[in-house]
């Protein structure tokens, strides 16, 4: 019934040796870039694959692990998914329709009961909702599994066809399952059966935070994303999709008012890829961010030519070296017009195990600043000399 049997063989030899108080476990690279899936089983690794000496962990069927996954192609793009038990969350499925194969095939390796309990839409850029929907030749994520609750972007300026396939697969969805759709200010305001906060399990929450583009037009449409606060034991993990400064602002300002503030996030999502518009000073001195794990391509000329502001950019690096060096970058950029990419940390898990966090990655283990990327395209910030 359940994962332990997939992923004990993975049992993963994992690294003490850091002396950080933190771990982390390297599992083989198998990425092949010209094949529409990125994801290597677990299972199919060896444990002498790994030079790692120190103690084992096991990622076992209670446990709250959180994913940060590559999406088989070079383009940017946003897919977390959350597995707790027999509860699974997916946070966007970026970045391009051919990204629902390697979504899904990695979610099998973890989900129990094939239904995806809720899903979150961050906004309607194809880089987060392209992999949502089925095409004449690939199955959307949505038509992958059975899917309970929906929760979406409460506006949007948007007008592609992205948008209208998304939007349509949601209400052809509820028209014929179960399947139960919100935007996150129905939820935010616990209205028509929507909640505010859900329960996963014992300790576990996760809560649909307020940002007013929830309400109030945005000029871009990055700053209606939706916004994900997930709680276990206290120890608080902050989604905000690609949120940019006006949005982050509206936020911090908003639990900073009567409401005791943001608090401490022992995890972060990079947010917007690590753009230069986003992981402004006021969010990240709200939150204090541990770990920030980023879903982009590291170098990619996707949206800049310019060096410094490709993701993760020079001024997102200045901002959160003021409070971390613990940063995780899903890919790599090798040549773009060349179509050549590869994992730089790879599909990332985080955890907690034993009061600690975990951080096991598909590729390199290193973080940011130790990576020969960073070293060869980047301005060491002083706090991380
Ligand atoms: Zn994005």
């Amino acid at each position: 019934m359940f994962m332990l049997n997939k992923v004990i063989p993975a049992l993963l030899v994992i690294m003490l040796s850091l002396g950080g108080g933190y771990y982390v476990l390297a599992m083989e690279n198998d990425h092949d870039n010209d094949s529409g899936t990125t994801v290597t089983p677990p299972g199919d690794h060896d444990e002498n694959d790994h030079d790692h000496d120190g103690g084992t962990t096991v990622i076992e069927s209670g446990d709250l692990t959180i994913h940060f996954l590559e999406l088989g192609n070079k383009y940017v793009g946003d897919c977390v998914y959350i597995n707790y038990g027999d509860v699974d969350i997916l946070i966007d499925a970026g970045s391009r329709t051919s990204s629902s194969e390697t979504i899904t095939n990695y979610i099998n390796e973890y989900i129990q009961d094939g239904k995806i309990e809720y899903v979150i839409a961050t906004h309607a850029h194809q880089d987060h909702i392209a992999g949502f929907y089925s095409t004449k030749t690939t199955t959307g994520v949505l038509d992958s599994f059975e899917i309970g609750t929906i929760i979406d972007y409460p506006k949007t300026n948007s007008n592609t066809a992205t948008r209208t396939n998304y939007e349509d697969t949601v209400k052809r969805l509820c028209a014929e399952n179960e399947t139960q759709h919100y935007t996150a200010l129905q939820c935010y305001n616990n209205e028509d059966g929507a909640q505010r906060v859900y329960e996963l399990g014992p300790g576990v929450t996760m809560e649909i935070l307020y940002q007013k583009y929830y309400v109030d037009k945005a000029s871009s449409e990055n700053n209606y994303s939706v916004c994900i606060m997930i709680t276990q034991d206290g120890r608080q993990y902050l989604f905000t999709g690609d949120l940019e400064k006006e949005g982050e602002d509206s936020l911090a300002d908003y639990y900073e008012e009567d409401r005791g503030g943001l608090g401490h996030c022992v995890l972060y999502k990079g947010g917007h890829h690590g753009s230069s518009t986003s992981s402004n000073k006021k969010l990240l001195d709200a939150i204090t961010p541990e770990y920030v794990i980023i879903c982009t391509c590291a170098g990619s000329p996707e949206y800049s030519p310019t060096n410094e502001n490709q993701f993760p950019t020079q001024e997102f690096i200045y901002r959160i070296a003021e409070h971390t060096d613990k940063v995780y970058v899903t890919t790599l950029m090798v040549n773009y017009s060349g179509n050549k990419y590869e994992s730089l940390n790879g599909n990332v898990i985080f955890s907690i195990k034993e009061g600690e966090v975990v951080i096991i990655c598909s590729g390199d283990d290193k973080v940011l600043k130790d990576t020969e990327w960073f070293k060869a395209n980047r301005t060491t910030p002083d706090a991380w000399m």
